[in-house]
């Protein structure tokens, strides 16, 4: 937090953060290809070339574009909503940043939410373990077994790394046929790649659709020891932070908390990245230092 307060001390340093996320190697015109900045508009946020005039905004594309708000409180937000756990409120970001109107600490949050809830593309591999839960409903946890009731029916899948975790994808089913646990594991996990399940009869069809299916049994597993145990964690993860952070179990919103719990986990380890993404910034180029970032721009 200390870095980052240094590395992002005024508007200036937040500026020649973007110069450098959007030109890494140096300012370059999109219309003449000059490489000469000429004005800078720091209220507009706006470079100007040398040669030919042409304006470019470093806040295009970005969730910043058009705010009124200091590219510090941007910048901040977006640290607390990436490294904050379990989750932020609009409360406390509006207390956190000294936000005079809920209104638009809750409108930040929600821009700053939006690249968490875009669905990530690159299929699970190597080895997975796949599970379903139910989710949410006062009666959770009451009647035992695959009744449905008025619980939504969550499926998971997990990379296993050695002992620990990798990626998740969490998603909503329609129930535990065949039909929907298969579609789920073909939209998550690359074929190919061992899946770990229980012994339930929907995941019978897995090895047909190219996977290296896993079954276990309780029962072969004997007692004590836990199936999936990867997953399980996972799960109780989930089901505390949605506690502890939304306070809710509605339907409506569950696939945005899924896909929240989904960014927050995945990139647990590189908070960097989770706040590039969560302010919109390219994360294919990395400033590499301070003074490369400084050196193009003041
Ligand atoms: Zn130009």
């Amino acid at each position: 937090m200390m870095q980052f307060q240094e590395r992002f001390a005024d508007e200036a340093a937040c500026r020649a953060y973007l110069f450098a996320c959007r030109w890494p190697e140096g300012f370059r015109c999109r219309r003449c290809d000059g490489e000469e900045v000429g004005v800078m508009h720091r209220r507009r946020r706006v470079w100007q070339c040398k040669d030919c005039g042409a304006q470019t905004s470093v806040t295009a594309g970005t969730v910043m574009h058009a705010s009124y708000l200091p590219l510090r409180v941007w910048f901040w937000g977006a640290y607390l909503v990436a490294t904050h756990h379990p989750g932020i409120s609009a409360v406390q970001l509006q207390r956190q940043l000294g936000i005079g109107q809920y209104r638009t600490a809750w409108l930040m949050l929600h821009k700053l939410r939006r690249a968490m809830v875009a669905p990530e593309r690159e299929p699970l591999g190597d080895e997975v373990e796949v599970d379903e839960f139910f989710q949410g409903g006062l009666e959770e946890g009451l009647s035992g077994g695959r009744a449905r009731g008025k619980k939504a029916l969550v499926g998971i899948a997990l990379e296993v790394r050695g002992r620990g975790s990798g990626r998740v994808r969490l998603q909503v089913l329609t129930d535990d046929s065949a039909d929907s646990l298969g579609s789920f594991v073909k939209a998550t996990t690359a074929p190919g790649a061992i899946v770990h399940t229980d012994g339930w009869s929907g995941y019978n069809a897995l090895s047909a659709l190219g996977y290296v299916h896993r079954a276990r049994s309780q029962r072969a597993a004997g007692p004590g020891e836990q199936l999936l145990p990867r997953a399980h964690r996972a799960v109780s993860n989930f089901k505390a932070w949605l506690h502890g952070t939304h306070r809710t179990t509605s339907h409506e919103h569950l696939p945005v908390y899924l896909q929240e719990f989904v960014f927050r986990h995945n990139r647990r380890v590189t908070p960097h990245a989770a706040f590039q993404i969560l302010l919109g910034l390219s994360t294919r180029h990395q400033p590499s230092t301070y003074r490369e970032i400084t050196q193009h721009a003041a």
